[in-house]
């Protein structure tokens, strides 16, 4: 697996800032997405939202199935939750923003999403059961300051950011998430 260098890294203020939404995709909005997309597969990852990559703006790349060689990719402008139900599930996420942890998140297991894409037509995504329901709730997450921590109970996130703060001065880097 590759590291990436160019990946915001926590703390940082740009994790905690809620981004602008797209008012058109224009050639360095497209940029800006081939960008991150190489990124999220030199790094293994299946999903990155553009203030990772320190762009405040709503993009959201997601791929949850490249495991046989082949790629596809979701590009998403200005994603919003319309949807989100069904029962919890907790499920091992790790983020490129939080290298060397993997967390037990709660989400709900269903959801629908909204979204331009870089042509500019309204998607409609659905997701239930899946690594694609929790992915795009993460990066969703990312467009408005909220991060996978942000999930836990005060006790296990101070838990987890001490876990967090001995895997950097271990030397993790984007891309690797630890033991769960
Ligand atoms: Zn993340």
């Amino acid at each position: 697996m590759a590291v990436v260098d160019d990946i915001v890294v926590a703390p940082d203020k740009r994790l905690a800032t809620e981004c602008a939404p797209i008012e058109e995709v224009t050639d360095e909005i497209r940029a800006l997405a081939d960008h991150m997309l190489e990124d999220m597969y030199a790094t293994e990852g299946c999903g990155l939202a553009a203030p990772q990559v320190g762009e405040l703006v709503q993009l959201v790349v997601v791929d949850v199935d490249y495991t046989k060689g082949k790629r596809h990719p979701y590009v998403l402008v200005n994603p919003r939750i319309v949807v989100a139900d069904g029962e919890e599930r907790e499920t091992g996420e790790g983020c490129l923003s939080f290298p060397g942890i993997s967390v037990r998140v709660s989400r709900p297991s269903h959801v629908v999403v909204e979204a331009r894409n870089l042509d500019g037509d309204l998607m409609r995504y659905e997701a239930k059961d899946n690594l694609m329901a929790v992915c795009l709730q993460h990066e969703i997450d990312h467009l408005h300051g909220v991060t996978m921590l942000d999930h836990l109970r005060p006790l296990q996130r101070a838990k987890m950011m001490r876990e967090y703060q001995a895997a950097l001065a271990n030397g993790a880097r984007p891309g690797e998430t630890g033991d769960e």
